[in-house]
């Protein structure tokens, strides 16, 4: 039975590559009436299924509407390879043929297993950014191309997992990167990368290939990219932009947001900028002060959280970019997504981290299973526990609740993954605990202001708002 299952899947996610892109070039107004009605279906499932606030179902469907908005723009443009390989890795494999392993799954070990696996099969880089976490793991370690691949044929055979994202270090200083993504071209392969390195021959390789989805870092503008990056920086980002954008792969940009940087980094002209250049999405990270001497005036306020996370939600309904927020969108995705319970990250000394953002460890892939690793009894406690707060806004047992994530390493003897890791539970503990509490009141103040402008009698003279 599930050979005959699998076989119809493998011919109707091959009628589908096949198909998309052809409707795409001979009827584009019907390939979009499907996307929507694709759209409509999994907005229904997910309504039926929510368990959440209404509030929090609107920012799911309007995340979800957001993607197929994405794709339904973006599809026209993309090169043939890429549009084949979306349509059957993303949409048939990651949707239809994963679900069907992880009830499986589901059935199996009572849980679902996580959607996605961040993996940094190398540290090394050829630049020096200050404030870059890869910094501080040691260089001389990386997972071999035969780790890797057994990791990936075990996430997508036994979990259902195609979509795996790819981190480090620089992925493209990782020399199998373009051998594992032709080798696994079922699976989509979303790869965060500073782009310096990707000229017109590497562009046309990603778009033959068609799997890989190049998130290229940027600090905002001009002066804050060449400032953390390097003179010339900034203009090398776009060049890489533009030569994804002319070959027709399917790219994005990573921003990390931070005190200094604020106002550029969520401006409206900044999206704009990316837009031109042909960004389809676009992954917004915050600084965190992870390692022995971060810089703790580069962690944004509270206040510019909130107002990130006001901007983002604005652009979302009104930008053809779809924006993803990876601290404030908890409330688009029921809380944390860590400790396996949408994803992980496992180091470049393999290492099995529950977020690429907490460095402490338990396990390694070296010793036990990538399943072994994911059923531990930390990070299934921690999937017990989550989400942990009922204001999914502040989903971050490391950032929004430094006391979980230190109550947690002490009970099961969590070990710092590299030197220096362990401060944020120590020394800079209780500045974590204050800007945990900036955020909070100024989202609680927020609030306040939205309900009193919702019910404001007085109008558009009301000044009790500024
Ligand atoms: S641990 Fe924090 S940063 Fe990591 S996924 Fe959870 S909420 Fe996000």
């Amino acid at each position: 039975m599930a050979s005959i299952s699998k076989i119809k899947n493998y011919l109707m996610g091959k009628g589908m590559a096949a198909f998309l892109p052809a409707l795409s070039r001979h009827s584009p107004e019907t390939l979009i009436a499907m996307m929507d009605r694709m759209s409509r279906v999994g907005i229904e499932k997910m309504t039926k299924e929510h368990k959440g606030t209404p509030e929090d179902l609107e920012r799911r469907i309007d995340a979800a509407r957001g993607f197929f908005e994405m794709a339904k723009r973006a599809f026209p443009r993309l090169s043939k390879g890429t549009q084949r390989r979306l349509a059957f890795n993303f949409f048939f494999n990651t949707i239809c043929v994963g679900d069907e392993v992880r009830e499986t799954y589901r059935a199996q070990y009572g849980e679902t297993p996580p959607f996605f696996l961040l993996m940094s099969p190398s540290m090394a880089c050829d630049l020096r950014c200050p404030g870059c976490y890869a910094w501080k793991y040691p260089k001389d370690q990386s997972l071999s191309r035969e780790k890797v691949a057994e990791i990936i044929r075990e996430a997508r055979d036994d979990m259902g997992i195609y979509f795996i994202a790819v981190t480090g270090g620089e992925p493209t200083c990782w020399p199998p990167l373009e051998e594992i993504a032709a080798e696994f071209d079922d699976v989509f392969f979303m790869v965060y990368t500073h782009g310096q390195r990707i000229d017109k021959a590497m562009a046309k390789r990603f778009a033959e290939l068609g799997n890989i989805y190049p998130a290229v870092s940027i600090e905002g503008d001009e002066v804050f990219t060449d400032a953390r990056r390097g003179e010339g920086a900034y203009k090398r980002v776009l060049e890489a932009m533009d030569n994804l954008r002319d070959a027709g792969v399917l790219f994005g940009y990573s921003l990390t947001h931070t005190r200094q940087n604020h106002d550029v980094a969520c401006s409206g002209e900044f999206m704009d900028t990316m837009i031109g250049h042909g960004a389809a999405f676009g992954w917004v990270f915050q600084y965190i002060p992870i390692g022995r001497d971060p810089d703790l005036s580069l962690v944004p306020t509270g206040a510019q959280r909130v107002e990130r996370r006001e901007r983002i939600l604005a652009a979302r309904k009104n930008k053809p970019l779809l924006v993803f927020d990876f601290w404030n969108d908890g409330d688009s995705v029921d809380g944390c997504i860590a400790w396996g319970r949408k994803y992980l990250h496992i180091t470049a000394r393999g290492y099995v981290e529950p977020c690429v953002f907490v460095h402490f460890a338990k396990d390694s892939i070296h010793e036990k299973s990538l399943g072994e690793c994911v059923r531990s009894t930390a990070f299934r406690e921690m999937r017990e526990r989550a989400p942990f707060h009922e204001d999914r806004r502040l989903p971050c047992p490391q950032i929004d609740h430094p006391h979980i994530l230190r109550e947690l390493v002490d009970k099961h003897g969590m070990f710092p993954t590299h030197d220096g890791a362990e401060d944020i539970i120590g020394n800079h503990f209780d500045f974590l605990c204050q800007t945990a509490n900036s955020f909070a009141h100024a989202l609680a103040e927020s609030d306040r202001r939205q309900a009193h402008c919702r019910d404001c009698a007085v109008g558009a003279t009301c000044r009790q708002n500024g």
